[in-house]
């Protein structure tokens, strides 16, 4: 199993010695390569990289990274470098990235466009051969699950006791000047529909969806929202399914909304999701089950599948304005 820690230069001393800890938590005999991102080279980072123990570091650098802060344009650049590294290289690779909500967002968009697992950020990591042991947290924090990954490249973030720093040391280093325009297609395609949707904050329509709501159901609310000009929310549930980003997630470890509408799709209405919602918002909701806690609350309530609802209502508002 090979080890690498990518650092962009841009995220600071924090970010390069937090990654160097988890790299040198997990190094094997065969130590660990640091991947350096930014728009020069850069000594100091190399300096430090060297004494924590770094075997080899290779610098990618690009202009377009100067003082950058879209972490697509990062995993674009990060991308095109990894991509001609690891051709031909069979063996699992596990690719490290700062710990932090950066990190995770620039180790899910990777691993998205390299092909790669997902990890997450993770309680632990454990490598046995070439098999990857990678344990989280779910569900809140109310189970552990433990992702293996056999095989291929795979992204993760570790937070690790604090590393140690060895005596200065030399290590050979690698550039590779990336000429390719950043970002790339396919990073800006994927950011649009979320993006373009106003914050939870301050909303006055809120549209949210929840286990009920599965991803073709969740574009139909995303182009709902867009239509209406609402936010787009969700339960933790939906969060955890990967059907909307955890900023948006609405509840009791989530965001609090008070708009004068929150439309609840697939939603059952649990303490925890409600604790979200202000009391004087008023809750319309579409839900099969005539029982489910959530018409208790609301002002309005449909009990029927969004199947036969969503569309017929985007149909009914017809073109956006
Ligand atoms: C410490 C802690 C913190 C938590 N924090 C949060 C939080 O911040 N936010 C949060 O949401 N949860 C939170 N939870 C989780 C919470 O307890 C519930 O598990 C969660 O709210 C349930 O989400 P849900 O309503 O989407 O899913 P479910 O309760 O599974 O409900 C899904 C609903 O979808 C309906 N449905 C099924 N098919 C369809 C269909 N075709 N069309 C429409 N509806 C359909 C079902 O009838 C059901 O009512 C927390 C839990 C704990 C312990």
């Amino acid at each position: 199993m090979k080890l690498l820690l990518v650092i962009p230069q841009a995220w600071g001393e924090q970010a390069l010695d937090t990654a160097l800890a988890a790299g040198q938590q997990l190094a094997g005999a065969d130590g660990f390569a640091v991947m350096l991102i930014g728009p020069q080279a850069c000594s100091r980072p190399i300096e430090v990289a060297a004494s924590a123990g770094a075997k080899t570091v290779c610098q990618v650098l690009h202009p377009d990274l100067l003082a950058v802060e879209d972490p697509y344009v990062l995993a674009c650049a990060v991308a095109q470098a990894l991509a001609g590294i690891l051709s031909g290289v069979s063996e699992t690779q596990l690719v490290l990235l700062p710990p932090g909500p950066a990190g995770e967002e620039l180790a899910a968009l990777l691993a998205d466009l390299l092909d790669g697992q997902h990890l997450g950020r993770c309680l632990s990591l454990r490598v046995e051969g070439e098999a990857i042991f990678a344990e989280r947290a779910a569900w809140g924090g109310r189970l552990r699950i433990t992702l293996q990954v056999e095989s291929g490249l795979a992204f993760a973030c570790l937070r690790a006791a604090r590393g140690e720093s060895g005596a200065p040391a030399t290590v050979p280093v690698c550039t590779i000047d990336l000429d390719d325009p950043l970002p790339c297609e396919l990073a800006l395609d994927k950011r649009e529909s979320v993006e373009r949707l106003p914050p939870l904050e301050g909303a006055n329509l809120v549209v949210s969806g929840g286990r009920g709501v599965n991803e073709q159901g969740f574009g139909l609310l995303e182009a709902l929202a867009l239509r209406l000009g609402a936010s787009l929310g969700g339960s933790l549930p939906a969060v955890d399914a990967g059907l909307v980003p955890v900023l948006r997630q609405v509840g009791v470890s989530g965001k609090f909304v008070s708009p004068q509408v929150y439309l609840a799709v697939g939603i059952s209405g649990t303490l925890q999701h409600l604790a979200g919602v202000s009391l004087d918002s008023r809750i319309v909701a579409i839900n099969p089950d005539p029982e489910a806690d959530i018409f208790k609350v609301a002002t309005l309530g449909i009990a029927a599948p969004w199947e036969s609802l969503l569309p017929a209502l985007l149909d009914a508002l017809g073109p956006q304005p």
